[in-house]
């Protein structure tokens, strides 16, 4: 098994959820130079309210649109664990399917949802949130957790940070002031899900929000997370 680093890794539980949670900043990693993977998480059959919409076939366009945002955002690379929609769970399978990926793309800051909002959240994002987090600290970072993983030449891996989205304890704000722009286009590249958002109506949305997300800082426009860097 051959490691392939990258600065940052995405875990997203759909195909659009990085876009409204970190993709601002995404496209301003990339163009700093950094290497951006993202992990899509399950295959989003079921984000639909359109009755004659068949499972496979939104699952495909699905992740269509993930990749045509991905380019858009200058991502690297994009694996698809196609999980069905609303069935993730907090297992063993899943989170070692999370730590072999972190192994091998070793990257700096992992980025993921924030699985801890108290009410109403989608269970695939608290699963993947939590999962994810488990995966970093403490399994990819300890060589006994996974011998087979240390057998294919995955060696444990310490995450430097951990950035959460939509997050009800945000402590870090990411400037997307000059990225914006991409962001939106993004975002519109996942039609099955905006679609009959008038796009004018989209752009306002989406401005104000991270507007929102900026106060208290010197710049206009932010993503904002919860961070934890990880200290051992
Ligand atoms: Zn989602």
């Amino acid at each position: 098994m051959t490691t392939k680093p990258a600065q940052a890794m995405v875990v997203t539980p759909h195909p659009d959820d990085a876009e409204y949670g970190v993709a601002g900043t995404v496209a301003r990693w990339a163009r700093e130079g950094k290497e951006i993977v993202y992990v899509v998480c399950t295959n989003g059959d079921k984000g639909t309210s359109d009755a004659n919409m068949k499972p496979e076939k939104l699952a495909k366009i699905r992740e269509r649109e993930q990749l045509t945002a991905a380019k858009l955002l200058g991502v690297r690379e994009v694996i698809f664990l196609r999980h069905p929609d609303q069935t993730l769970e907090d297992t063993p399978e899943f989170r070692k399917e999370i730590v072999r990926l972190i192994r091998m793309y070793r990257p700096e800051t992992v980025v993921t949802a924030d699985p801890h909002r108290r009410y109403i959240w989608h269970r695939d994002h608290r699963i993947t949130g939590r999962v994810t987090l488990d995966a970093v600290f403490p399994y990819a970072r300890d060589h006994l957790s996974y011998p087979d993983l240390l057998n294919e030449g995955l060696l444990p891996h310490k995450v430097r940070e951990v950035l959460l989205w939509a997050s009800e304890d945000p402590n870090y704000r990411s400037d997307v002031t000059d990225t914006f722009d991409i962001k939106l286009a993004a975002l519109r590249c996942h039609k099955s899900q905006i679609g009959r958002v008038p796009s004018p109506a989209l752009e306002k949305w989406l401005r104000e929000r991270q507007q929102t997300m900026a106060e208290g800082e010197d710049f206009e426009l932010a993503e904002a997370f919860h961070r934890e860097e990880i200290p051992w």
